[in-house]
């Protein structure tokens, strides 16, 4: 019997729901569905209010900005989300980076290009570029998480992705042990570009989850430094805003 790739990868990692992580069953006449019909419709997406700036849900509507970026200046121009980081996002995207589950890339991607297809062409984003894991990180995870979902958002978009144009050049801490104060040292300097010149114009960072927005903002803050026009932040789960 033949075997082609896609079926032996199908095998090898079955296609899960995110949410519950049940395999989804697909057949020769149907692709198997992108979550199972239980969790369909799970999580609301993150809606208004939100920050202008960074797309944190806010609490009080008749704010523009979070408490965060109303009181500093940020390297990025705008930054979007598709979820807030709680309940069964939150157990997804641990699952996706610690229990190997590579496969709910495609969901993200697929999930960010419907929510922001129309968003990402108005701001004439010309490449896709993820936050990258320090080389010691990668080596022990095996993947870049934000790295996969900006590939099938690419696919998605017909856009290029650049996966190894910034590097993490300093291994930091992990940022949510950290206070605000710390967060920053620990990664000052934490981003380099792997090219002395980014001939790119409107870039599109991609991350798992948006906390201070610290990390993308050094790494929007290097990108421009080495010559991008400028740079946008899309996340597949942010925090709440104050
Ligand atoms: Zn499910
Ligand atoms: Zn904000």
């Amino acid at each position: 019997m033949n075997i082609g790739k896609d079926s032996l990868l199908h095998f090898l990692f079955p296609p899960r729901c995110p949410f519950c992580d049940r395999v989804l069953f697909h057949s020769l006449f149907a692709k198997s569905p992108l979550v199972c019909r239980e969790c369909e419709g799970l999580p609301e997406q993150v809606g208004e209010p939100a920050c202008c700036k960074c797309g944190k849900p806010l609490q009080d509507g008749r704010a523009e900005y979070c408490y965060d970026c109303g009181r500093k200046e940020l390297a990025y121009a705008q930054g979007k989300a598709l979820w807030a980081y709680k309940g069964p996002v939150k157990d997804s995207l641990y699952r996706f980076k610690y229990q190997n589950r590579q496969e709910y890339a495609r969901y993200y991607g697929i999930q960010l290009a419907r929510a922001y297809g129309e968003w990402i062409q108005r701001c004439g984003i010309s490449a896709v570029v993820p936050i990258p894991l320090s080389r010691k990180r990668l080596r022990q995870r095996g993947f870049n998480q934000a790295g996969l979902v900006a590939i099938r958002l690419g696919k998605e978009m017909g856009l290029p992705v650049f996966p190894n144009l910034l590097l993490r050049v300093r291994d930091t801490t992990a940022q949510k042990e950290l206070n605000e104060e710390e967060r920053k040292n620990n990664l000052k300097r934490a981003f380099k570009t792997s090219a002395n010149k980014v001939q790119l114009d409107h870039i599109l960072l991609i991350d798992d989850i948006y906390t201070t927005g610290t990390t993308m903002n050094e790494a929007a803050k290097e990108l421009k430094r080495a010559g991008a026009a400028e740079v946008y932040c899309l996340s597949i789960s942010i925090g709440r805003g104050y």
